[in-house]
């Protein structure tokens, strides 16, 4: 018999071939038609989150399943940010929501739609918005998020729909783990719990994906990672998805902190710390893609990720708005960003080729406050978030983030939140930011964390291996000595905010 984990049916989708790039920068070796599906998403792609905007629409409350890390007080925790609670659109709210949006910020380019409950325990609400945008907004690529248990009844609806890319929140294959996760689903007009609740949601979730991937959509797995309840057995669900077609793995981290009133929360599961998480994803990287990048958004997040714009588009302030769909003025825009986007590439490629005949073992962490463009414009005392890479004679790989309180507040620097940060990115061996004050830099250095600002509005890329350079040089002339750098701290769940 095959095993779950096993399935040979239909490994990498024959439409998508096998998911190579869907988290690096540049087209990498995926197939062009691929590519141009990829490369102007923001999850989807690791690089066009740097340049590329989203926008959740809320029109979706009901859900058909319980999770043990969901407050139904609050919005769903499977795609939205735990102890949120979105303002929830009818179908027509939304797409007026969408094109105010697409007016003011042309590079949003994504329209998902991620709750609050579940997107297919909603389909009437679903599809009616998807199909208003496709009219109004015929360039946005359409999104959703689901836990699977009704996507077998949906795929038709879903292709007809013109929907781009799905995402299914798995975080199990083996029922008995599943029981631990999911209290209950409502599947049929019953309710079921307990291992048999767990057997159907993961039986309806492989052959949801299956069968997505039959039909040329591009899917996206999300999983969250609950100490030893199922963070070795993510292997397990990463080679079932894999072989099914998925084409990235987002294995994301419990946030659970007992203010949200969840029962993890509540019964004092913790998350993972950022080193387990970072162990968990490298070994799953390989045959597919994982996402690092990804923020857990709030079910109306709007922007790019890591900021959010929400507040700017409320219903009634977007009411107010002079609404007006300019599909060219969208489209020179982009054509900007595209240009921008082929000279960061370039610049990264030129510095790479004077580093990678180095030789050298040497690897190093950096920290990277950014507010986008893939350029260090951000100063330290306003990054709510550093972005880290890892160098070596390969280049400069993004390996994920760091969500910090700003240590800059009201024009003030606050002595504790530096601690704070410094601790957060005591694995970093250098911070690259825009501009930095004196206090903070000097705090810096006596931490042993070079704060770097000549490359202030420079591409990330590029700056951070010419950096890697000179340090590589420095340690083979003997004027420093490389040593390796803590151990990362552990994962802040209860400081993140909502993005
Ligand atoms: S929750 Fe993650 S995958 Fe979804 S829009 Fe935000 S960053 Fe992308």
């Amino acid at each position: 018999m095959q095993s779950i984990t096993e399935h040979k049916g239909c490994r990498a989708s024959a439409k998508t071939g096998r998911a190579s790039c869907g988290s690096q920068a540049g087209r990498g070796d995926l197939p062009v038609e691929i590519w141009e599906r990829v490369k102007n998403h923001p999850c989807y792609s690791e690089d066009a989150h740097h340049h590329y905007a989203r926008m959740h629409v809320a029109v979706a409350p009901a859900c058909n399943i319980q999770c043990n890390y969901c407050n139904r007080k609050y919005d769903c925790a499977n795609e939205s940010r735990p102890g949120v609670v979105s303002e929830k659109l009818t179908p027509e709210q939304a797409v007026r929501k969408v094109i105010a949006v697409a007016t003011t910020i042309p590079q949003m380019t994504v329209l998902g739609i991620a709750g609050p409950g579940d997107a297919l325990a909603n389909p009437a609400k679903t599809f009616k918005t998807l199909a208003l945008v496709t009219e109004a907004a015929p360039d946005i690529k359409l999104c959703l998020s689901t836990n699977g248990l009704a996507l077998p009844d949906y795929v038709d609806t879903i292709v007809r729909a013109k929907v781009d890319h799905v995402t299914i929140t798995i975080n199990m294959v083996d029922p008995e783990i599943g029981a631990k996760i999911y209290p209950w689903i409502f599947f049929n007009h019953k309710r079921y719990t307990g291992i048999e609740a767990a057997r159907i949601l993961t039986n309806r979730q492989l052959q949801g994906l299956e069968m997505l991937s039959e039909r040329g959509i591009l899917c996206k797995i999300n999983s969250v990672m609950i100490p030893n309840i199922n963070d070795d057995h993510l292997v397990e669900v990463n080679k079932a998805v894999t072989s099914r077609g998925a084409f990235l793995h987002n294995i994301m981290p419990l946030i659970s902190v007992p203010e949200h009133g969840t029962a993890f929360g509540l019964n004092g599961q913790r998350g993972p710390t950022a080193q387990e998480l970072k162990t968990l994803q490298d070994a799953c990287e390989g045959k597919i893609n994982m996402m690092r990048h990804c923020r857990q958004c709030r079910a109306d997040a709007v922007g790019l990720l890591g900021e959010d714009r929400s507040a700017e588009f409320t219903s009634d302030q977007v009411m107010k708005m002079d609404v007006h769909y300019d599909l060219e003025m969208r489209k020179a825009y982009q054509k900007r960003v595209e240009n921008e986007r082929v000279s960061k590439v370039a610049a990264g490629q030129k510095e790479l080729a004077g580093v990678s005949g180095e030789m050298s073992a040497i690897t190093v962490l950096v920290a990277v406050a950014t507010k986008g463009s893939g350029l260090i414009n951000e100063h330290f005392g306003h990054a709510n978030e550093f972005q880290l890479y890892e160098l070596s004679t390969s280049g400069a790989k993004f390996v994920g983030l760091r969500r910090v309180e700003g240590y800059c507040q009201a024009g003030y620097g606050e002595e504790d939140r530096l601690s704070v940060i410094m601790r957060d990115i005591r694995d970093c061996h250098a911070v690259f930011v825009a501009k930095i004050g004196g206090c903070p830099k000097s705090g810096l250095i006596k931490a042993g964390i070079e704060p770097v600002d000549q490359f202030a509005y420079e591409y990330i890329e590029k700056s951070t291996i010419a950096w890697f350079r000179a340090y590589v040089g420095k340690v083979k002339r003997g004027e420093i000595q490389h040593v390796q750098r803590g151990v990362p701290p552990r994962w802040p769940g209860d400081r993140i905010s909502a993005a």
